[in-house]
């Protein structure tokens, strides 16, 4: 299937959505947080927090997958982004490794459909325009290469976001 077909940007809440994973912008020691993080947490039920304890925290730009408990997802991919300081500390470069990271773990894992929160623009701050960016870039390069993800969810929790991963949808859509 070709591959920005394969992509849908939506505004939502990513705790309600069924897809094979929904992946979490977490912190480093998978224990839990804010934002997106606290409302996964929230939604999946204590048990997500029991098995997060066993995975020995989670590396800036790596993924881990966990089951989804009481979501509607199978699984939630945990993923840590980088903390903007500035742009000059290799922030672009991580958080496309969290999309890389999240992808290569639904694939080893057989999963054909993954949603995706906007990584590190909440309260660590990446310009949210830059990550969008960053975001769809990687993703549709990503889908170029492989054709078992038959879908990827760009769940954006407000109208300007999804606004933001629209635009750059239509810029990898464009030859050159
Ligand atoms: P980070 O620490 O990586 O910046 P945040 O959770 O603070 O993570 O924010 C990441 C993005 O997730 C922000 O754009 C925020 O608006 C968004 N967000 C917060 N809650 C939800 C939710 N329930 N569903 C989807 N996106 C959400």
């Amino acid at each position: 299937m070709e591959t920005l077909s394969r992509i849908e940007i939506i505004r939502g809440d990513i705790t309600t959505l069924e897809a094979d994973a929904i992946v979490n912008a977490a912190n480093e020691s998978l224990l839990g947080g804010g934002g997106v993080d606290g409302a996964i947490h929230r939604a999946a039920g204590p048990e997500l927090l029991v098995e997060c304890r066993t995975l020995g925290g989670c590396r800036t730009g790596d993924a881990k997958i966990t089951a989804g408990y009481h979501l509607p997802a199978a699984h939630v991919i945990h993923t840590v982004g980088p903390v903007w300081r500035g742009g000059n500390e290799g922030e672009d470069e991580l958080l496309a490794r969290c999309y890389r990271s999240s992808l290569e773990v639904a694939l080893q894992n057989g999963l054909l459909t993954i949603a995706f929160p906007a990584i590190s623009t909440g309260v660590y701050g990446f310009p949210a325009d830059r990550a969008a960016s960053i975001a769809v870039g990687t993703v549709v390069s990503f889908l170029r290469e492989t054709q078992s993800i038959t879908r990827v969810i760009f769940c954006c929790f407000s109208d300007e976001s999804a606004e933001l991963h629209r635009g750059a949808l239509e810029n990898a859509g464009r030859p050159g």
